[in-house]
């Protein structure tokens, strides 16, 4: 099943044609933006229900509501660092994108956490924060956690993992720590649904694809993931309890490379969706530029 997050933080079910059924009347009252955790922790009760939904109701169309992340709130937004061998070879030596410097893998890096408030969905944009320094784009895998997991073995890991969603892991480059320079607003685009596990049979080998402006940037395939599914699983899972609706960012290929105002980024991944984001420059800064010349959109 395909799960949307739309309009006041309702979520709804995607139907084969296109359209969202309204499941929000399943959950109990948390706040909104907790609606799609709620979900995933009751979808074991849940499932059949909606699943029935879907068959009689009338959808609403997609196109007539503002989509939202899917996901609007994990508690923990976790990605893997250098997880395709190719993008550590662009990353590093004499023309890399950090020239000189020596770039490992996560099998050194292990992971860093990003800001789940860098997370926005398809009706929104993404604001590049100044006008000359390089961002970005990183195109990747979205896990979706479905219960609480703590020191889970790779063998059971795929118990624990309740769907995914394409993810763009946007990225100021400099000298700043990686979890800053990651967790501008808008910097974690994800959507336009959760696609649940057991839609997607073949998560460690799809095909998923980058274009911006039409061009291709990547191209690449799960299966040459350093660390697979599993193993992120395993390998967060034994540091930290994840929990129900966190997120884990699979890590990107190789293929980086910047995006600028009025571009289009468009992450297509098999089996899994499309999500397609315009870029804009955060709105400039009206008061007291002068004191932070590089940083735009200051209250
Ligand atoms: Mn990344």
């Amino acid at each position: 099943m395909r799960l949307y997050s739309y309009d006041d933080y309702q979520v709804g079910v995607g139907v084969p044609d296109g359209g969202i059924v309204r499941a929000t009347q399943f959950l109990p009252d948390v706040p909104p933006r907790d609606r799609m955790t709620a979900l995933i922790e009751r979808w074991e009760r849940l499932r059949e229900p909606i699943a029935d939904l879907v068959t009689g109701a009338t959808p609403i169309d997609l196109a007539s509501v503002r989509l939202l992340p899917p996901q609007p709130h994990p508690g923990l937004l976790i990605a893997a660092p250098v997880n395709y061998r190719r993008h550590q070879q662009e990353m590093g030596g004499e023309s890399g994108v950090y020239p000189g410097m020596v770039v490992h893998t996560i099998e050194t890096y292990a992971g860093f956490v990003k800001a789940s408030s860098s997370i926005v969905g398809p009706d929104d944009a993404i604001e590049l924060p100044f006008e000359d320094r390089r961002v970005d784009h990183e195109a990747e895998l979205g896990v979706v956690i479905g219960a609480t997991a703590s020191r889970v073995h790779r063998d059971r890991a795929m118990d624990y993992v309740f769907g995914y969603v394409p993810l763009l892991d946007i990225t100021l480059r400099g000298d700043e720590d990686r979890s800053y320079r990651k967790s501008f607003d808008t910097f974690t685009p994800i959507g336009p649904a959760i696609v649940t596990r057991d839609a997607v049979p073949g998560a460690d080998a799809l095909d998923f694809r980058l274009t911006v402006n039409g061009d291709i940037r990547q191209r690449a395939n799960t299966r040459d993931l350093i660390y697979g599914i599993s193993r992120l699983v395993e390998l967060y899972s034994a540091a930290m309890t994840l929990h129900a609706g966190d997120i884990i960012a699979t890590g990107t290929p190789e293929g980086v490379g910047p995006i600028s105002p009025g571009d289009e980024v468009v992450l297509r991944i098999d089996e899994v969706g499309e999500l397609r984001m315009p870029v804009t420059l955060r709105k400039a800064l009206t008061v007291n530029r002068q004191d932070q010349p590089a940083i735009r959109g200051l209250s």
